[in-house]
Parts: C-alpha cells; sequence; structure tokens
C-alpha cells in the first residue's frame, strides 16, 4: 500500500477520507445568525473607507445593513452589482490587504469585520435560491462583440455588454470558462463554485460560449477585427517563465500552474501522483496553492523556496501563515543553482544562499526531492496579437482598457499594471464594458443618422 513514506512519484497516499477532509473548504461559512452578530458589529461609516479599498467599489456599508436587517437577497445584489463574480472574490480576495485592511473596527478592538465572510454568506444565499434574475437583458441592439478569453475579465465584460443588448461571442482557448478561477486557484477555496458562477453569469442569455478556440491558432485578431464591432482581450498570462536554461531538468519537475489545473479538473484524487518530498520554487500565490495542496495530496515533506525575504514574498503573510499551518517548510533567501538526479530521475534540488547584497553567497545547501514545482511567474504571450503596443511585456491600454489598436480594448492580467487579481480584472473588465459601450452607442446613433439621411435622399 502507499503511503506517505513510499519514495518516488505516487498516486494513493492517503485514503478517500483524508482525501475529502484535506481538500473540503478551508474556511467554513458563517451562520445565519453569525452573519448578523457580525454584520451588528459594522458602524455603517459615512464614505466608508472598505469601500474606497475595494477594487469593485462594493458599497460594503451597504451590504452588510441589509444583513443585519436579514436580507441577504438585498446584500447579494448590492455586492453583484458591483463584482458580478463577488461571489468567487469573497473566497479569493486578500482583504487583509483591501477592505478589511481599512476597516475602521481594527484601530477600535484590533479586529477588522470580517467582510469576506459576510460577502460570501450574502452570495451564498443568493445562490442557493436565485429566484427572479437579478439582472434582465435590455433589447437587442445588433451590435456584435467578441471576447477572447473567459477569465474574469472577460466574463465582466460579456454580462455587461449582453446586460446591454449586444450579442457576444466568448471564446475560450479552455473545455470550461473561468479562467484563473476555474483552473487556477486552490481547490480547497473555490471547490465547484466557480463553475456554478459561470452558469449564473452565462444564464442572461446574448452570449454564446465557444470553448477550445484560441487566438492564434483557431482565431486571428484581424478577422475579429473584422467581423465583429468590437473586440476585447482578456487573455490572461500564458507563458510561465523559465528557470534557468542552464539547469537540464530530469524527470520529476515541473510548472505549479499545470499541477493547480490538473488538480482541479481531477475527478478522483487518489489517481493524482504526488512526490514524497516535494520543493516548491517561488513565492507567490501560485506556490502557496501548490504547496498546500502538494502536503494534502499526501507528500511526507513539502518545502517552499523562495529567494527573497517574507516581507518580499507575493503570497500575503496570512496565505503564509496558512501555509505552515498546513505542514509546509518555508525556506527564504535562497535560489536553485542544480537539480540533483540520478538515470534522470530527480532526487534534490542544491540552492544558494541569497541575501540582499548579493544572489550567490557561496553558502549551498541540498534538500532531497522527488517533485518540483516551479511557480517562478507567468508571462503575456503576445504572438497572437500582432500590432498591438506593448508595456512592461504586456498589453499597454488607457484606463478605459483601449488598447492602441482602433476597436480593441483589453484587461485583466494580460495588461500592464494591473495587481493580478479576480477583484482587479473585474474593475478592468467593468471599465472597458463602460468605454465599449459608450463607443458602440456612438456608432449605432451615427449609423442611424446615416441612415435617416439616405433615406431622406
Ligand atoms: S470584492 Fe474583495 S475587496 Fe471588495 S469588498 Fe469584497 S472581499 Fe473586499
Amino acid at each position: 500500500m502507499t503511503t506517505f513514506d513510499t519514495p518516488g512519484i505516487c498516486a494513493g497516499r492517503r485514503t478517500a477520507a483524508e482525501y475529502a477532509d484535506a481538500f473540503a473548504e478551508s474556511h467554513p461559512a458563517l451562520s445565519a445568525a453569525q452573519a448578523v452578530i457580525e454584520a451588528e458589529r459594522c458602524y455603517y461609516c459615512f464614505d466608508a473607507p472598505c469601500t474606497r479599498a475595494c477594487p469593485a467599489e462594493i458599497d460594503v456599508p451597504s451590504f452588510i445593513q441589509r444583513i443585519a436587517q436579514g436580507n441577504d437577497r438585498g446584500a447579494a445584489e448590492v455586492i453583484l452589482r458591483a463584482n458580478i463574480l463577488g461571489g468567487t472574490c469573497a473566497r479569493v480576495c486578500p482583504t487583509e490587504t483591501l477592505c478589511e485592511q481599512d476597516c475602521v473596527r481594527n484601530a477600535q478592538d484590533g479586529r477588522p469585520l470580517n467582510i469576506a465572510l459576510l460577502q460570501r454568506h450574502a452570495t451564498d444565499s443568493f445562490f442557493a435560491q436565485p429566484g427572479k434574475p437579478l439582472f434582465t437583458r435590455s433589447a437587442r441592439t445588433g451590435k456584435r462583440v467578441a471576447i477572447v478569453g473567459a477569465g474574469p475579465a472577460g466574463l465582466t465584460v460579456a454580462h455587461h455588454l449582453a446586460q446591454a443588448g449586444h450579442d457576444i461571442d466568448l471564446f475560450d482557448a479552455h473545455e470550461f470558462a473561468g479562467g484563473l478561477n476555474e483552473y487556477g486557484l486552490a481547490r480547497y477555496k473555490v471547490m465547484d463554485f466557480a463553475a456554478q458562477e459561470v452558469a449564473w453569469l452565462l444564464s442572461i442569455g446574448g452570449i454564446t460560449l465557444h470553448s477550445n478556440m484560441a487566438l492564434g491558432q483557431h482565431l486571428s485578431l484581424a478577422q475579429l477585427r473584422e467581423n465583429y464591432d468590437a473586440v476585447f482581450l482578456g487573455l490572461g498570462l500564458a507563458g510561465v517563465n523559465a528557470l534557468n536554461s542552464a539547469m537540464p531538468e530530469p524527470q520529476g519537475v515541473r510548472e505549479a500552474v499545470d499541477f493547480i489545473a490538473e488538480l482541479r479538473q481531477s475527478r478522483d484524487l487518489s489517481q493524482l501522483p504526488i512526490g514524497r518530498d516535494v520543493v516548491v520554487i517561488g513565492g507567490g500565490m501560485t506556490a502557496v496553492d501548490a504547496a498546500v495542496q502538494a502536503k494534502k495530496l499526501g507528500a511526507r515533506s513539502v518545502t517552499l523556496v523562495y529567494r527573497r525575504g517574507e516581507a518580499q514574498m507575493k503570497a500575503s503573510i496570512k496565505e503564509q501563515m496558512w501555509a505552515k499551518q498546513c505542514g509546509v517548510t518555508l525556506r527564504h533567501w535562497a535560489a536553485p543553482l542544480r537539480f540533483e538526479q540520478q538515470d534522470n530521475r530527480l532526487t534534490g534540488v542544491t540552492f544558494t544562499v541569497t541575501n540582499p547584497n548579493t544572489d550567490e553567497s557561496g553558502e549551498i545547501f541540498t534538500l532531497a526531492a522527488d517533485m518540483v514545482l516551479k511557480a517562478i511567474g507567468q508571462r503575456f504571450d503576445a504572438e497572437p496579437t500582432p500590432g498591438i503596443q506593448l508595456e512592461d511585456g504586456r498589453i499597454a491600454t488607457d484606463c478605459d482598457g483601449r488598447t492602441s489598436l482602433p476597436g480593441v480594448w483589453a484587461g485583466g492580467d494580460c495588461c500592464a499594471g494591473g495587481l493580478d487579481l479576480t477583484v482587479d480584472a473585474v474593475k478592468q473588465g467593468k471599465a472597458a464594458a463602460r468605454s465599449m459601450a459608450l463607443s458602440l452607442a456612438i456608432s449605432q446613433a451615427a449609423n442611424a443618422t446615416l441612415f435617416q439621411e439616405s433615406s431622406h435622399g
């Protein structure tokens, strides 16, 4: 029988009950009574700092007041009008550095309102009993919009423009819509919620999803610009950064994003192979999600190694604490030098100790490993978007999401200057949708004028 101590990479390290327990939702939801008690801690501040800190500008005191009054549907409406992905955001936003950081209760009793759990309570109550639709579609305008990428930014644009009566063709390179929410987040954070949210979002009508359609392979930007009234690119980051081409990679080394995607799509966790000793290289959320899930799959030891200190890690202190609680060892100030191997199989990774002044101090150490997950960042693949202006390797846009190509907008992780968060993609999607709707309305009005002029002879 395979156990924690079985060497190499193998599946079935845990029992069915252990898998179910390990991958149960990480933070339990509030009960109805707990939600009301927590909501009653809110001061309903004027010009509330939490709302100003929310990239999606959710009116936080307003939705919390509705929860306190027992009006969960009303609370969900406030959230979803501002943030159509408010249910996922409640689960994955780093609230400790956004809305909750600015809650005035921090100063008074050292503990902010649990805004994330209240947001989740409201949206979960709505999804459990949606009732009458919250949003309906306006009369059809006859305008056609192509959206490439069904991730958070693309979905936000699709919903807003469909609501305004435009017809949307939504293309995605994957089988399922959702982007990062469906393929890139830890399983225990979102479970099946992302798919449920997407199904609800598409139910507004007017959006046709085309799966397995990749820009540059099955579609070209030139064709889209010719065939549609407007185009939105929410392409995400398709490329991964290379570690070091001088480090040949033996069997057992893989990309953390692929590992996470496979885990999210797996129906049977006991079939997923995992190493006995796993090393994760990186310092962001992807590194933490991969490390924690490797531990939950039954790895005996998981060590996350980052080249800088705790404060420089992109993963928040809360995420780092969570990793430690789950049994992951965090090692800072070390960079990989080489993979150790035997017969092309990974046996360990040798690191060099780094410090603020040097990347190679001369001091080295080796960690035993039969599996390495690389999480050193993703990059934008510009090849399918010829002629588009870039900034820092990503698409350059103005504050309305306009790119350098007329009729083409972009948003989400593929654009320069963002926070690489779901809520930030929603913010960018909202800005682009407003700008696109305005542009489509102007062209419609211009067409109507032209038609009038020509019919007058
Ligand atoms: S969307 Fe995120 S940042 Fe905004 S209020 Fe909700 S949890 Fe806070």
